[in-house]
């Protein structure tokens, strides 16, 4: 494809939308697009093998482990202190 090899490339995954929407927006689309279909990380069995199955759903191919994370990514730094708020009143009961 002679769009691959053009020089720059800026809005990588965005450019579906052509000049529509302006160059930040392009970006900021791009920017989610490639962390959503990037491959993470397992934690259960920390396998590089998890992808996201639906929103904000990611499943790991290796052993079949399903959790709920972030929309885009599968870890969020308001999930991890949610999870550690948690943890705190299950200890304290
Ligand atoms: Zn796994």
């Amino acid at each position: 494809m002679v769009t691959q090899f053009r020089k720059g490339r800026k809005s990588r995954s965005a450019a579906r939308f052509g000049p529509r929407y302006g160059r930040k927006s392009r970006k900021l689309v791009a920017d989610l697009e490639e962390k959503t279909h990037a491959i993470y990380d397992c934690p259960q069995c920390g396998r590089n093998k998890v992808s996201r199955v639906s929103s904000a759903i990611w499943g790991c191919a290796k052993c079949g482990y399903t959790f709920a994370g972030g929309t885009f990514i599968p870890e969020t730094s308001i999930g991890k202190t949610v999870l550690r708020s948690v943890r705190k009143s299950l200890e304290a009961k």
